[in-house]
């Protein structure tokens, strides 16, 4: 069944690029596989599958050993400053870096072993009190300051859009990323870092990549129910 998922998923981002006019390889599919089974991310990478989203940093590591070498773990899930330690070297990317102090820590356990740690902000666009991240107009701010930490690399921002009937109703929450998103590359805030916009989930995951989304996470659409 994971096979034929991804197989669909991938249709429907096809058909989302080509209404968008993007080229298909613009947008990277994260197979999100919190609390499945190994043998389902392995199904998953026999299909075609590299990239796998995590919430929690212990799956990453209970996981990874048993997943060919070039199987990708993305933490995208909130992230305890004492947890760090153990995510930085194994996670590809951290998409979920919702403070400043969250990034201090980063770069402090990062410094310690000489990495280099790609993260992504995330942003709470909508302003859910449930939710982790920066509002829109704090961004900036906090870019300014991450971007001078040495062992930090900004790649772009991501967000979690608010649980929603009908996927017509993020599509505003998605222009305004992507707004902010080419503002502070027009800017050059991020020093040419950025390429990343991680935005969109198994029920909103086509109008995000109309709205320009890079990367999806696609968890229920692929792995099915939790
Ligand atoms: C669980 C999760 C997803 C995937 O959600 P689905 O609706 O199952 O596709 C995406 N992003 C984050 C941050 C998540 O925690």
């Amino acid at each position: 069944m994971v096979k034929e998922n991804l197989m669909e998923v991938r249709k429907h981002m096809e058909e989302a690029c080509r209404r968008a006019g993007r080229p298909v390889e613009d947008v990277t599919l994260v197979a999100v596989s919190k609390t499945k089974p190994l043998e389902m991310l392995k199904e998953a990478y026999e299909a075609g599958a590299r990239d796998f989203g995590e919430n929690k940093v212990q799956e990453i590591l209970e996981k990874q050993p048993g997943m060919p070498e070039d199987a990708r773990f993305h933490m995208i899930g909130h992230l305890q400053r004492n947890k760090v330690r153990q995510v930085i070297g194994k996670a590809v990317l951290i998409h979920s870096v919702d403070s400043l102090r969250l990034a201090e820590q980063i770069e402090a356990d990062a410094a310690k072993r000489d990495l280099s740690v790609d993260i992504l902000l995330e942003v709470n666009v909508a302003r859910e009190e449930s939710k982790y991240g920066f509002f829109l107009e704090e961004v900036e701010e906090a870019l300014l300051q991450i971007r001078e930490f040495p062992h930090i690399t900004v790649k772009g921002l991501m967000t979690i859009a608010p649980f929603v009937e009908d996927p017509e109703e993020n599509r505003d929450i998605f222009k305004k990323l992507y707004q902010l998103f080419i503002d502070i590359k027009s800017k050059n805030i991020d020093n040419g870092t950025m390429n990343v916009l991680s935005m969109g989930m198994t029920g909103d995951y086509q109008v995000a990549i109309e709205e320009g989304s890079t990367m999806i996470r696609v968890g229920t659409g692929i792995f099915g129910a939790r």
